[in-house]
C-alpha cells in the first residue's frame, strides 16, 4: 500500500491554521528514470547536419546533466546572468517533471503539456521570470509566493534561489502530480498548498517575491496586500489585447509599475477543482 504523505495544508477558511508541510523529508528517492532520448548536441540543436542523433540514456548521472548544462549555456546567451539562477536551472533535472513520452524535450526551449490543459512554462521563460523577481539579490532571497505549481518545477527552481517558497495549486491533480515529482529532491524550504492563488497566502506572508505562472486580467489586490515593501512581483497579465509580463515593486513611495515583453500564460482562474 502506498503511503500518503501529511500534506497539503488547504488554504480555505476551514482548514486555514494548518501551516503546510515541507516537501523535503518525505521518504523513498525516486527510481532512476532510464529513457532513452536525444544526445547532448542533438538536443542543444547543435550538430544536427551530422546525421541522426545516437541515444543515449538520459537521467542518468552526467548524461542528463551534460545536456542541462548545454540548456544553462543557452539561457545565459540569452541574457540570463543571474549565477543562482543559472545554477538551480543547471540543478534541477526538468525531465522529472515531464511525462514520459516528452523527456527527449525536456531540454528544449519549449513548453509543454502536463495534464489537465495546462503546461510547464519554457526554460527561457523560467528563468527570465525569476531572474527579475530576485531583482538583483546576491544570495537567496526571502520568502516566496508561486501562484500555479503546475508540475512543480518552477517551484524547485525557486526553493535553490530563495529562503522559503509557497507555491499554490488550484488543480487538485497538479497539485498531487507535483508532490510526486517533488518528493525525491527534499526541498525542506517548499512548501505544497493545495487552493486559490488568487487569494494568496497570507500566512506565508510578507513576501519579498510574488510569481504567478498564470495569467489573469488584472492582479488581486490580496498579491499586492501581501508583498513585502521592498517586495517585486512578476506575473502575466492582460495587455494591449495580448499577454505581457509586468513587475510591480512595492516601494515606500508606493507601487511601481512595468510592463515588459509580450508571454503566453495558461488563465488565471479562480475557485478549485
Ligand atoms: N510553474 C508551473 C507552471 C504551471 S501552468 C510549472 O513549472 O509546471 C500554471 C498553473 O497555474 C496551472 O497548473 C493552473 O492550474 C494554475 N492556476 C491557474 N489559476 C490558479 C489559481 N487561481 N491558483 C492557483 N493555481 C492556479
Amino acid at each position: 500500500m502506498k503511503e500518503r504523505p501529511s500534506f497539503p495544508a488547504r488554504l480555505d477558511s476551514t482548514l486555514a491554521k494548518n501551516r503546510p508541510s515541507a516537501v523535503g523529508g518525505l521518504g523513498h528517492a525516486a527510481p532512476a528514470l532510464t529513457v532513452v532520448a536525444k544526445t547532448a548536441a542533438g538536443v542543444a540543436g547543435a550538430g544536427k547536419s551530422k546525421g541522426a542523433a545516437i541515444p543515449v540514456p538520459l537521467g542518468v548521472g552526467m548524461d542528463s546533466q551534460a545536456v542541462r548544462q548545454r540548456m544553462v549555456q543557452k539561457l545565459a546567451g540569452q541574457g540570463v546572468t543571474d549565477p543562482l539562477v543559472l545554477q538551480a536551472m543547471g540543478r534541477i533535472e526538468r525531465h522529472r517533471f515531464v511525462d514520459s513520452a516528452l523527456v527527449n524535450q525536456a531540454y528544449e526551449d519549449t513548453s509543454l503539456p502536463i495534464g489537465l490543459g495546462q503546461t510547464i512554462s519554457k526554460p527561457g521563460v523560467v528563468s527570465r521570470m525569476i531572474e527579475l523577481l530576485r531583482n538583483g539579490a546576491t544570495g537567496r532571497m526571502g520568502r516566496v509566493l508561486e501562484i500555479g505549481t503546475g508540475c512543480g518545477y518552477q517551484a524547485a527552481v525557486l526553493s535553490c534561489v530563495a529562503e522559503q517558497v509557497y507555491s499554490v495549486e488550484r488543480l487538485r491533480g497538479l497539485h498531487d502530480k507535483a508532490r510526486e515529482n517533488l518528493r525525491h529532491l527534499r526541498l525542506a524550504n517548499l512548501h505544497l498548498l493545495f487552493g486559490d492563488g488568487m487569494v494568496g497566502y497570507a500566512q506565508g506572508g510578507p513576501y519579498a517575491g510574488i510569481i504567478s505562472a498564470a495569467g489573469g486580467d488584472v492582479l488581486p489586490q490580496a498579491w499586492i496586500d501581501q508583498l513585502a515593501v521592498g517586495g517585486r512581483l512578476v506575473a502575466p497579465t492582460v495587455h494591449a489585447g495580448g499577454q505581457a509580463l509586468m513587475v510591480v515593486d512595492k516601494t515606500p513611495q508606493g507601487l511601481r509599475q512595468s510592463i515588459l515583453e509580450a508571454v503566453h500564460f495558461v488563465p488565471l482562474k479562480s475557485g478549485v477543482a
